[in-house]
């Protein structure tokens, strides 16, 4: 049995809590931390056994420390923001902690999406004798995880890797974002990076689009290609492959507002000065838009995230799609969020379940691929986020169509 001590009290903060709770013959002693300890106190309020919560600034490692000394956790869970990460892998650091969180440290002023300021802590982790596991959510995390799994069952060689994200829900508001919106709106708006022939190539954003026709009713989508970080860790992790692409549904609506504000200057990242002081206009726009956490009240709809991963078994061209289907109304009905939230926090609850169990422990810093695929992929079939595996000759999709 152990200790957890989670770090942001988000949308998906709110789900991990609520996952950790279910499995108390792991996770024993759970703290929830966050800036606003009042969002911490609402979503302890949520659930059925008593947690403990607390206000700490995640970008003060010495803060971090005295949280860390005050409640003794086994593993931190991050699912604050991407710049919190290094400043909470510092503070592991210095009290020996373990570490897990769902998305790559960024730099606040650029929008880079790499892994390289993280995958330096490799030798100081495996000194500590600590685990970082990166990107334990759903895209990158249970994605990276059906990359593994094919390779292991299905593939002798991973040639060709289409990761398709469609989220069939409708939240009924005219523009609202899943996640956390100044993210999610400067991963769309970043410039497109596929990988092709050894190296990354650089398209302008959302410039190639495709329709996809998802499994089991969930519809007809139009998707574009943009760039997500889980491709620069499995095409290191996984050398044999020749293109790999990321694929994301947007809604005609969503995308109309998106150039309104992108041409009218609101989603830039750099400072501007107003009224005698200095904004980042897309942190104003995040303050005016709806909180992503709000959502599940009015969400309809199903998600369904998947891979397509086409190559070589004995000799032969083969090929799998690997996905999962998640329903807005019944992740609501369980706790209180809409399906971005939960498809996001189960894989954060499942990835600590398998450090803590010993499943995945290892000293240094890892992707998910990097670890066996089998005890994750078990616990997401009973933990809320069932997959299926179809040959790839029933998807009818072809991204060069
Ligand atoms: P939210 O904005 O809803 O929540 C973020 C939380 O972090 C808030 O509670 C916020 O506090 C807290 N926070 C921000 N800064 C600090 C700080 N300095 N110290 C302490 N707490 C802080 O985001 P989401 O829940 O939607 O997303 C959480 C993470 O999950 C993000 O990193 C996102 O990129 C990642 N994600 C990963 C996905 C995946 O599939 N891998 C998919 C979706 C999200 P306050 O409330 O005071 O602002």
């Amino acid at each position: 049995m152990a200790r957890v001590l989670i770090i942001g009290a988000g949308g998906v903060g709110q789900v991990v809590a609520h996952k950790c709770a279910q499995v108390p013959e792991v996770f024993e002693y759970i703290c929830l931390a966050s800036r606003t300890q009042s969002k911490c106190d609402a979503i302890a309020g949520q659930l059925t056994r008593p947690i403990d919560t607390a206000q700490v600034d995640a970008d003060n490692v010495a803060e971090m420390v005295a949280l860390i000394n005050d409640t003794t956790p086994d593993l931190v869970i991050n699912v604050a923001l991407p710049y919190q990460d290094l400043s909470i892998m510092d503070a592991c650091l210095e009290t020996g902690t373990h570490y897990l969180d769902t998305a790559n440290y960024e730099p606040r002023d650029t929008a880079k999406f790499e892994y390289h300021w993280q995958w330096a802590y490799q030798e100081k982790f495996k000194e500590k004798g600590i685990m970082a596991l990166l990107g334990s959510g759903f895209d990158p995390g249970v994605t990276n995880v059906f990359t593994a799994y094919a390779a292991k069952h299905h593939l002798d060689e991973i040639e060709y890797l289409d990761i398709v994200d469609v989220n069939g829900g409708d939240h009924g508001k005219p523009f609202a974002t899943n996640f956390n919106p100044e993210i999610n709106i400067r991963e769309v708006t970043a410039p497109c990076r596929h990988y092709e022939d050894g190296a990354f190539r650089e398209t302008p954003a959302m410039s190639r689009k495709s329709t996809f026709t998802c499994p089991d009713g969930v519809g007809e989508y139009t998707i574009y290609r943009m760039y997500h970080e889980e491709l620069e860790s499995l095409t290191r992790h996984f050398s044999g492959i020749k293109k790999a692409q990321f694929w994301m549904s947007f809604s005609p609506n969503y995308i109309n507002h998106l150039q309104v504000l992108q041409n009218v200057g609101m989603t830039r990242i750099d400072e501007v000065e107003y009224q005698g002081r200095k904004i980042v206009p897309l942190q104003f726009l995040k303050a005016v838009l709806p909180n992503p956490g709000d959502l599940g009240q009015t969400t309809k709809g199903r998600t369904c995230i998947g891979n397509i991963i086409r190559g070589k078994k004995d000799g032969k061209d083969v090929g799998v799609y690997i996905y999962n289907i998640c329903d807005h109304e019944a992740c609501f009905r369980e706790v209180g969020s809409q399906a971005i939230s939960y498809t996001t926090g189960v894989p954060a609850m499942v990835g600590a379940m398998m450090m803590l169990t010993g499943k995945w422990m290892t000293p240094g810093v890892f992707n998910m691929e990097q670890m066996d695929p089998d005890p994750f992929m078990e616990k997401l079939n009973i933990h809320g986020l069932p997959w299926k595996v179809v040959e790839s000759a029933t998807i009818g999709w072809n991204p060069e169509d």
